[in-house]
C-alpha cells in the first residue's frame, strides 16, 4: 500500500511552525550548543511538543504519520541548523524505532511506539562493534539462550544518544555465522550488566553524545526479539538503514543549503580590491557549482522519496536500494563539497570558530561515514547493477 502521509494543509502548517522554530529558536542557540556541548533540556521539551519525536510513526501509534517525502522535507529544514538538534530526535524517529515499526509484533508496536512518538522513551540503535563496522554481518555480540531469556555479552561502538537512551534496538548473534544468525533485541538501558563507556571526543556534532555500550551477561526476555523470531535481525537492520539513508540525504541537502546561504552572505559583505568578493567571477563560480549540485541532490532525494512512498512498506525492490544508496552517497558528498567551498569563500575566517561555516564543515564530514560509508553505498549500487537491475525507467 502506498503512503500518502498527512494531508497537505496540515503538513504545510506543521512545516511553517518548524521553519520558525529553526530560524528563531535553534539557530540563535548554535553557539551555546558548541560551547556547552549540549542541547538545552527546555529545547528538547519544545521538540517533543512540536511532535518531532513521532514524525515517522503512524498516527495509530501516536505519531504524526508523515510520508517519506514529508519526512525528507522536515530533514531538509532541520539540516539547516546544528546537526546536534536533529540528533536529539533522529534516532527516535529513525534507526532506533523503525525496526519495531517494520518488523515488530503488534504488541511490541502498541506498547513501545506511542512512548517513542511522545518522546517519553528515547531509543538508540546498536549495530556497530569494535571489529564490525561496515562488515556488520560479522558482529560478535553473543546472545545465548537461557530458558525464556537470552544472555547478551559484547561491546557496541559509537552508539549515538547512548547516554540518554531508555532502550536500544540492539543486534546480537543468536545462531551461526553471518547475517542469518543475528537477531534484533529491544534492550532496556537499565538492564543489569549493561554499562556505558566514556563519551567519544568527536570532530564535530557537538551537543550529541556517542559512546560504547558494554553488555556483560545482560538478561533479555525472548519476547524482546523484534518480531519474535530469531535470525531476522540483520534483515531488519538493513531495512532500517536503507530508509535512514534517504533521511540523511535530505539532512545533507539542508546542511548544504545553510552552507551556501552563509557563503552568499559573506560574499556580499566582504570587500577586497574595493568591491564585494561576490563580484569576482571565481567566487561566483564556486557559488554556482554549489547551487547546481544542491539542486541536483535535492531533486534526487525528492524523487527517491516519492518512489519510496509509492512502494508497499518494507518492499525489497532492489532498484529502490540503488536509489536510496545513490541519494545518500551523492547528497552527502555534495554537502561536503559545498561546505568546503564555503570555507574557501570565507578565506581565513572560514577556519575560525566564530563563523558558522567552520562548524558546518566539521559537522558535515560525519554524513559520509555513518549509516553506511560512501564506499559501502558504492558497493551496494555496483553489486545491484551487476544483477541487471534497471533503475532509471
Ligand atoms: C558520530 C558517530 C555516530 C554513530 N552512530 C552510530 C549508531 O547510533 N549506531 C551504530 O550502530 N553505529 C553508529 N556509528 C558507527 C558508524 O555507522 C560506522 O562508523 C560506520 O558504519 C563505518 O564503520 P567503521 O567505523 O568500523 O569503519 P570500517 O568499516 O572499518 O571502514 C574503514 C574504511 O574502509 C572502508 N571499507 C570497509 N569495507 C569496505 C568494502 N567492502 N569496500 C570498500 N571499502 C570498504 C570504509 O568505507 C572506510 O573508508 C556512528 C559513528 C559515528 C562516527
Amino acid at each position: 500500500m502506498s503512503h500518502p502521509g498527512v494531508d497537505t494543509g496540515s503538513f504545510e502548517l506543521f512545516l511553517s511552525s518548524l521553519q520558525r522554530f529553526v530560524k528563531h529558536r535553534l539557530i540563535p542557540l548554535e553557539r551555546y550548543v558548541e560551547e556547552h556541548d549540549q542541547v538545552p533540556p527546555e529545547v528538547v521539551q519544545e521538540m517533543k511538543e512540536l511532535g518531532l519525536f513521532g514524525l515517522s510513526i503512524p498516527e495509530e501509534y501516536g505519531g504524526l504519520g508523515l510520508s517519506m517525502a514529508q519526512e525528507c522535507r522536515v530533514a531538509y529544514e532541520i539540516g539547516q541548523t546544528s546537526l546536534a538538534f536533529r540528533g536529539v530526535f533522529g534516532t527516535n524517529i529513525g534507526i532506533g524505532s523503525q525496526g519495531i515499526l517494520m518488523d515488530g509484533t503488534e504488541e511490541q508496536k502498541r506498547t513501545i511506539l506511542p512512548r517513542v512518538a511522545s518522546g517519553e522513551l528515547l531509543m538508540a540503535f546498536a549495530l556497530t562493534e569494535p571489529d564490525a563496522g561496515t562488515d556488520a554481518a560479522s558482529l560478535k555480540t553473543q546472545a545465548v539462550a537461557d530458558g525464556d531469556s537470552f544472555l547478551l555479552s559484547g561491546t557496541k561502538r559509537f552508539i549515538s544518544n547512548a547516554p540518554f537512551a531508555d532502550a536500544f534496538t540492539l543486534m546480537a548473534r543468536t545462531g551461526g555465522s553471518g547475517g542469518e544468525g543475528i537477531s534484533a533485541f529491544i534492550v532496556p538501558a537499565d538492564a543489569k550488566g549493561l554499562s556505558l563507556g566514556n563519551p567519544d571526543k568527536k570532530m564535530g556534532q557537538r551537543g550529541t553524545k556517542t559512546c560504547d555500550v558494554i553488555l556483560d551477561q545482560v538478561q533479555v526476555p525472548a519476547q524482546n526479539i523484534i518480531g519474535g523470531i530469531p535470525g531476522q535481525g540483520f534483515k531488519t537492520a538493513m531495512k532500517v538503514l536503507n530508509r535512514a539513508r534517504l533521511h540523511l540525504a535530505a539532512v545533507g541537502c539542508g546542511m548544504a543549503k545553510r552552507a551556501l546561504d552563509e557563503s552568499l552572505t559573506y560574499a556580499r559583505e566582504r570587500k577586497q580590491f574595493g568591491q564585494p568578493i561576490g563580484q569576482f567571477q571565481l567566487i561566483q563560480a564556486m557559488l554556482a557549482d554549489s547551487q547546481a549540485e544542491l539542486l541536483a541532490a535535492w531533486s534526487l532525494v525528492k524523487s527517491c522519496a516519492k518512489r519510496f512512498d509509492a512502494l508497499p512498506a518494507g518492499s525489497p525492490d532492489p532498484s529502490m536500494r540503488v536509489m536510496t544508496s545513490s541519494a545518500k552517497m551523492f547528497a552527502t558528498e555534495m554537502a561536503g563539497r559545498v561546505a568546503d567551498r564555503g570555507v574557501q569563500i570565507h578565506g581565513g575566517s572560514g577556519y575560525i570558530n566564530e563563523f558558522p561555516i567552520e562548524r558546518i564543515y566539521r559537522d558535515v564530514r560525519l554524513l559520509r561515514l555513518y549509516e553506511g560509508t560512501t564506499q559501502i553505498q558504492q558497493v551496494i549500487i555496483g553489486r545491484t547493477l551487476m544483477k541487471d537491475v534497471d533503475v532509471v525507467s
